[in-house]
C-alpha cells in the first residue's frame, strides 16, 4: 500500500489501536502528535514544560508548535505515515498539506463512533507504562489485574482520561470535526469506517478500504 493515512476520530475512537494494527500490516509508521507531545513533557523539555497546563485541560496546543514538533520527526521521502491527532483543525489540515505531506499520496481515514459510548471507553482506558499496549477494563482487559499481557509492565490511566477532562476533549472535538471531514472529502480522499465494533472488526473494515 503506497500511501499515507490520515487518522481522524474523537478521543478514544480507537485511533491508537487501529494504528498500531496498520503499522504491523502495512509497514507505516505511527506519528501521533498528542504522543510526540506528552514525551516533551516526560523529559521536561523547553516545549514540554509550555505545553502541559494547555494538555493536562484537555485543550488544543497551538498550531505552530504542534506543526513543528511533526516535522522534525517524520521524513515523507523515505517513509509513509500515520498521522494520529493532527490535523485537530482546519489551519492545521493545510499545513499538513502545505507543509508535510504535499504530493505524497494520502488517504484520510475517519473512524466513526457513537459519542455516548466514548467517554465510558475512555474513563476504562488503560495502557502499558513499558510497552504502550493500550487495554480497556470492559471490553479487552488484561489478564491479571493492572499488569500487561504481553511485558507484565504496570498498567497506567492517562492524567486527561479522567471524566471532567474527558468531556473536554468531546467537545474541542465535535467543534472541530465536520470541517475537516468536509475538507478531505472534498478533496475526494475521505474514507469513512464504523468504529464501534471490536478492534478486530473495524481492523477489517479499514483492511478492505486500504488494501
Ligand atoms: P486524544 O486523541 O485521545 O485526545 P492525543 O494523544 O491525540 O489524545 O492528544 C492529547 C492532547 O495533546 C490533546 O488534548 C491536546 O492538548 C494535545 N494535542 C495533540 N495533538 C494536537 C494537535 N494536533 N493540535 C493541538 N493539540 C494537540
Ligand atoms: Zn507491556
Amino acid at each position: 500500500m503506497a500511501h499515507n493515512v490520515i487518522l481522524l476520530g474523537a478521543p478514544g475512537s480507537g485511533k491508537g489501536t487501529q494504528a498500531a494494527k496498520l503499522v504491523e500490516a502495512f509497514g507505516l509508521s505511527h506519528i501521533s502528535t498528542g504522543e510526540l507531545l506528552r514525551a516533551e513533557m516526560a523529559k521536561e523539555s523547553e516545549l514540554g514544560e509550555r505545553v502541559s497546563d494547555t494538555m493536562q485541560q484537555g485543550r488544543l496546543v497551538d498550531d505552530q508548535t504542534v506543526l513543528e514538533l511533526l516535522v522534525a520527526n517524520c521524513d515523507l521521502a523515505s517513509k509513509q505515515y500515520i498521522f494520529d491527532g493532527f490535523p485537530r483543525n482546519l489551519d492545521q489540515a493545510k499545513m499538513l498539506d502545505d507543509q508535510v505531506v504535499k504530493d505524497f499520496p494520502t488517504t484520510a481515514l475517519y473512524l466513526e463512533i457513537d459519542l455516548e459510548k466514548l467517554t465510558k471507553r475512555l474513563i476504562n482506558r488503560r495502557s502499558c507504562s513499558s510497552c504502550g499496549e493500550i487495554y480497556n477494563l470492559l471490553s479487552t482487559p488484561p489478564q491479571k489485574t493492572n499488569s500487561c499481557d504481553k511485558c507484565g509492565g504496570d498498567l497506567q490511566q492517562r492524567k486527561d482520561d479522567t471524566e471532567s477532562v474527558v468531556k473536554n476533549r468531546m467537545e474541542v472535538f465535535t467543534s472541530t470535526i465536520d470541517p475537516l471531514v468536509k475538507y478531505y472529502d472534498e478533496r475526494g480522499i475521505l474514507k469513512r469506517v464504523v468504529a464501534d465494533d471490536h478492534p478486530d472488526q473495524v481492523f477489517a473494515a479499514v483492511e478492505k478500504l486500504l488494501g
